[in-house]
């Protein structure tokens, strides 16, 4: 690829092809980074289950869909409470057949208009091999931030150290040296996993970055500056961090789940950083009593608040819903939608705070937008993010220990008082100008975005 080749244009001849984890946090930034591989000029075919295929009407020419497996093979997990960990190593070893078969007919097909790589995502080590064995380069795309891949690097030798697995409760709260200001609960990813598929699973992850001729990473430089000069010097590939991924693609939209757009017409009528935005991410799940502590916590803190309740939030016996009374407490302040076009909503001037999480897209969509956060992690990377959030960018503060109505009220009050949650204000309002910097020509997202483009070029 030449210098002189205008920017929009340089992938013309080539195609690249993608891999997503077909969950929600996946497939957005991969979707994302598609769009901004288009918009370079590059073809692009998504691979995708045949059980769970995308809307292909939301893209324009350009893109091509191909379905691996058959629609009856179901082989996603659900719930938080499920060993995701285990499934996602099966999901691999189930894939890697029928991916091999769809990747053959691509190649043989695609060739006037070659593939350049399979860009695959970060837990689809199987994929990477059955790409190495058709003789395809592979870029492989972390879709959590890099304190989290950090993290995962170092988990082997703090086994090794017997540090991990926990043995005690009492250790929770252990500092964890060079992964300051991580702690020892910190990385107990999941309650219901056994040790030994949770070190496999992550050596995967890790394996998959130190195979590949590139690590992209949906973050920036100004963020996580130290963090992803660690991942470099460890993982001996080229790394590109060229988030906000969902703040450069074009935006186009890829929600498994309708978004309730009605939501946006009651922000407009609430004051300017008045309400508190309240979702938990596509996988995490509650009981019914903590839902009645949530129900109650909102009601009692007199801020107004959207909420999304998912279809499968809450995870019980028998289908119980929001208290009694609770509507009438809160109408006119509240709002409850089943999925929400969530980046608008962090957009919205009427927002001013989420409880979230912490899944790493609705950690980075709430600081790109300036929004400071309550956290309340639920399992594998959300209490790292959870925990740079507090420590590091200062932007918000971790709900920990039981789900309580007064503790809620309390957390509510401090994020929206005047003068405490000034400072976190403050703070998230700097890291979106740094956010926005970054994506503005000759910016460092940008500028990397350049980088993997002339590299997936020379492939
Ligand atoms: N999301 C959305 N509407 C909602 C809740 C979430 O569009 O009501 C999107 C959100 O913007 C984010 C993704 O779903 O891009 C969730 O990803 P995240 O990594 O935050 O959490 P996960 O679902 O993977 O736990």
């Amino acid at each position: 690829a030449g210098e002189k080749t205008p920017a929009s244009s340089r992938g013309a001849s080539r195609r690249v092809l993608m891999f997503p984890l077909p969950f929600q946090g996946h497939i957005n930034p991969m979707m994302q980074l598609a769009d901004v591989l288009h918009s370079r000029g590059f073809g692009v075919t998504v691979f995708h289950l045949a059980s769970n295929p995308p809307d292909p009407a939301r893209r324009p020419a350009g893109y091509r869909f191909v379905p691996v497996g058959v629609p009856a093979d179901n082989l996603l997990p659900t719930g938080s409470d499920a060993d995701f960990a285990g499934a996602l190593l099966r999901i691999n070893e189930r894939l890697q057949a029928p991916f091999q078969d769809s990747l053959r007919v691509v190649l043989e097909e695609e060739e006037e208009r070659a593939a350049a790589c399979l860009v695959v995502d970060s837990n689809f080590r199987g994929m990477q091999v059955v790409a190495e064995r058709l003789g395809v380069p592979t870029l492989v795309l972390r879709t959590g931030g890099a304190a989290c891949l950090v993290a995962y690097m170092a988990f082997p030798a703090l086994c090794d150290k017997g540090v991990l697995p926990l043995q005690d409760q009492s250790q929770l709260d252990m500092a964890l040296g060079d992964l300051q200001p991580l702690r020892l609960r910190d990385l107990v990813f999941s309650a219901t996993t056994p040790h030994e598929t949770m070190s496999t699973c992550l050596e995967r992850i890790v394996e998959s970055a130190r195979h590949s001729s590139g690590l992209i990473l949906n973050t920036f430089n100004d963020l996580e500056d130290a963090d992803l000069r660690k991942i470099a010097d460890g993982a001996s590939v080229p790394v590109y961090a060229i988030g906000p991924l969902h703040k450069i693609s074009t935006g186009a939209q890829s929600s498994l789940l309708a978004q309730d757009r009605t939501c946006l017409d009651w922000l407009d009528k609430q004051e300017a950083g008045s309400v508190l935005y309240v979702s938990f991410g596509s996988l995490a799940s509650m009981d019914q009593e903590e839902l009645v502590e949530t129900a109650w916590g909102l009601a009692n803190s007199r801020v107004p608040f959207l909420w999304v309740i998912r279809p499968n939030l809450v995870q019980c016996s028998e289908k119980v819903g929001l208290p009694d009374g609770f509507e009438e407490a809160t109408r006119g302040r509240g709002m409850v939608v089943s999925w929400a076009p969530q980046q608008e909503v962090l957009g919205h001037h009427a927002v001013g705070g989420f409880w979230t999480h912490n899944g790493w897209n609705s950690t980075l969509e709430s600081i790109c937008e300036g929004v400071p956060m309550i956290c309340r992690p639920h399992f594998a990377d959300q209490m790292i993010n959870a925990r740079y959030v507090q420590e590091v960018w200062k932007t918000g503060f971790e709900l920990e220990g039981k789900l309580e109505r007064d503790k809620i009220k309390i957390g509510v009050t401090k994020l929206f008082d005047q003068a405490e949650g000034e400072v976190m204000r403050q703070r998230a309002r700097d890291l979106k100008n740094k956010a926005t910097l970054c994506i503005k020509k000759g910016g460092t997202s940008q500028t990397i975005i350049d980088l993997l483009v002339n590299s997936i070029m020379s492939f």
